[in-house]
């Protein structure tokens, strides 16, 4: 049999560079994680080859015996994680699962109430340059400019303002917990909807660290591949009513075949999930972050929020003088990966920014703890104070490489 060296050399190449910058480089992208080799040598498994148009029992094709067992064992774990009563694991991402709940429940032109992605939330919850935003009439919260947490009060106003159809809960970029309980006693004093995407919190919610919106939201969504540590995919939730509706919006009316060695791959994920060694994971992944934030308070920096709650947190540059695409790109020269990211009534632009996004779910992976994390921080803080002293990038960028060689991610 061929390897893809021997069929695809050039591509090989890309692929060898890239598994070497994962094992060379410190990744702090909040969105990021390392999945198990399980996990992956699932989505390396001939169930790309079949197709399964439908759910389990209930095929448009023919040979779907294995590939059912698959996607039960997917839904079973799923449900099991996150106390659910109904959920679809067929979404292609978390995108495509935002956009089958909208489809479900809403019309063209209904009213729909979502985080401004200014402020954290995320594109797909109404802003203008998505679906969500054009296809809907799209009203956006935000944050307290005091506190910089969500502006629950102001929700409130809007939501008896506008009257949406639905609310969605849940964001990219925010560090503190979310009171879905509150969002969905907003929501039913206008009759709404309560739609809650918990992509970034899921793996913190699955190991009991977060709160769980499930039982509390009519939808929730979640990728599959941020603190969950799963494939890159989608998964929906919801109450038991709204089966049909979802079924139906995920396939046929936004998807086709489903990606079966992707399932595969998230119902290994799903049991991973829910093993002790991943709660223990979980607990480190937030404990990785405090510490960190709170070494980068004490180096001059302005955490957003004053702190965090959860696996990520913004860090305010305005402190040192810097934008986020200065920061980013220094950071990435000594070795260390993290995302610029707006913060709250950002003075720059969206591509240039005054804040970078800093989170703890993949450093955890590779087995740093609060000792590497605090060495980490100072790291990131050396950087920030001379991010153009190649002196200091090189030396940075040194310290880096014998962080991850101590702790390989895949070459243990
Ligand atoms: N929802 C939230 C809150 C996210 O942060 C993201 C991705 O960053 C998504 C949805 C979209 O996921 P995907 O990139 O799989 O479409």
């Amino acid at each position: 049999q061929e390897t893809i060296e021997q069929v695809d050399p050039e591509l090989w190449l890309a692929i060898k560079g890239e598994v070497q910058r994962q094992e060379d480089h410190i990744e702090l992208i909040a969105s990021e994680n390392y999945a198990s080799p399980a996990v992956l040598q699932a989505q390396g498994t001939v169930l790309t080859n079949k197709y399964a148009e439908g759910y389990p029992g209930k095929r448009y094709y023919g040979g779907c015996k294995h590939v059912d067992v698959v996607e039960q064992l997917a839904i079973d774990r799923l449900k099991a994680l996150f106390k659910a009563e109904y959920v679809n694991v067929q979404p292609h991402s978390g995108s495509q699962a935002n956009a089958a709940v909208y489809l479900s429940a809403l019309q063209p032109g209904d009213t729909l109430l979502g985080m401004s992605l200014a402020h954290g939330g995320h594109l797909t919850h109404g802003a203008s340059v998505n679906m969500s935003g054009k296809i809907f009439n799209s009203i956006a919260y935000g944050l307290n400019p005091d506190t910089e947490e969500i502006d629950y009060d102001a929700v409130e106003r809007l939501a008896h303002e506008h009257r949406p159809r639905m609310i969605v809960a849940g964001a990219s970029s925010y560090a503190r917990i979310i009171d879905w309980k509150r969002f969905r006693t907003i929501a039913d004093q206008v009759n709404a909807y309560l739609f809650v995407d918990m992509a970034h919190y899921a793996g913190l919610i699955a190991a009991g660290f977060y709160p769980n919106p499930v039982g509390i939201a009519d939808f929730v969504t979640s990728t599959t591949h941020k603190t969950l540590r799963g494939p890159r995919g989608g998964v929906i939730i919801a109450k038991p009513e709204f089966e049909k509706a979802l079924n139906s919006a995920v396939f046929p009316q936004t998807q086709g075949g489903p990606l079966m060695h992707v399932i595969a791959a998230k119902a290994v994920a799903f049991k991973e999930a829910a093993s002790q060694s991943f709660r223990n994971y979980q607990e480190q992944v937030i404990e990785n972050a405090r510490v960190m934030a709170k070494v980068l308070h004490q180096r001059g920096l302005r955490i957003v929020s004053g702190h965090t709650d959860c696996h990520m947190f913004l860090v305010d540059l305005c402190p040192k003088n810097l934008t986020g695409k200065v920061a980013e790109a220094a950071l990435e020269t000594a070795h260390i990966t993290v995302n610029k990211n707006a913060i709250p009534n950002d003075p720059q632009k969206p591509f240039v920014t005054s804040g970078i996004r800093i989170g703890t779910p993949a450093i955890t992976t590779r087995g740093f703890r609060e000792l590497e994390a605090e060495k980490l921080a100072n790291l990131v803080a050396d950087v920030l104070d001379a991010p153009e002293d190649e002196q200091v990038l090189a030396k940075v960028a040194q310290q880096a490489q014998e962080l991850c060689t101590k702790f390989p991610v895949y070459e243990k």
